[in-house]
């Protein structure tokens, strides 16, 4: 994503009112942050937030919380919100490598993992937020039959993600390889912004979904 260096963005995000600024204050203390008791699901690196604010929309009793990297990429989130502020969205700027700081054992209901960045490189291979590392953090935060989502084109990433699986407290529920010729895991489908643009290639969508055991 070619965001990187919007000049204020920092700025301008140390101004919004959609983004929570001081993500580690808030450990064990989301639902009352959202002052109510609906369930958490979080996107993790959610890019300009389409997937995030369109799944708000649809599901108004579900609290949603988009973690991204990049100051100017969450500006573009940002600006989306501005235009159609949705009482059920939080934005954090912030490393996904510091999640268990951020959320309290069992706080969280889902992950979604969006066309995460493949970090090629075997030595890279923690980086991947499917990778085995990150799914020790992902275990610590969600609730017991909490439940991962993770979409990606990109069959060398995902078949490392099934792989890392083995030795992960998760158990698949449901995999495919060519989710949009899949009907039943097409039901309820929202569209991230790179599922667009690798699908209208003819590139398969691979998906899986998780359950924490
Ligand atoms: N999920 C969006 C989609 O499907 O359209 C964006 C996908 S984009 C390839 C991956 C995004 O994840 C980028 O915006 C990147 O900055 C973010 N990202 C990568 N590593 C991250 C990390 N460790 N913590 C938070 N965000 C991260």
């Amino acid at each position: 994503m070619r965001l990187r260096n919007i000049t204020g963005s920092r700025e301008m995000i140390a101004e919004s009112d959609f983004v929570v600024h001081e993500p580690k204050l808030l450990k064990g203390k989301w639902k009352a942050r959202f002052e109510n008791d609906h369930p958490i699901y979080i996107e993790i690196g959610m890019g300009k937030g389409r997937f995030i604010m369109d799944s708000a929309r649809a599901n108004p009793d579900i609290n949603y919380i988009g973690i991204e990297k990049y100051s100017a990429v969450l500006l573009r989130a940002i600006q989306k919100m501005e235009e159609d502020p949705l009482p059920n969205v939080i934005l954090i700027r912030m490393d996904a490598e510091e999640i268990t700081d951020v959320f309290d054992k069992g706080e969280i209901d889902r992950i979604y993992l969006n066309f995460s960045d493949p970090w090629p490189k075997d030595r890279h291979a923690k980086r991947r937020l499917p990778s085995g590392a990150f799914l020790k953090r992902y275990d610590e935060i969600l609730k017991t039959g909490g439940t991962i989502e993770f979409k990606t084109d990109n069959r060398e990433l995902f078949d490392f993600a099934v792989e890392e699986l083995e030795t992960s407290p998760f158990k698949a529920e449901r995999i495919t390889y060519d989710l949009h010729n899949d009907p039943d895991m097409m039901i309820g489908n929202i569209m991230t912004e790179y599922e667009e643009k690798f699908s209208s290639k003819g590139n398969p969508i691979c998906k899986y979904e998780l359950v924490r055991r």
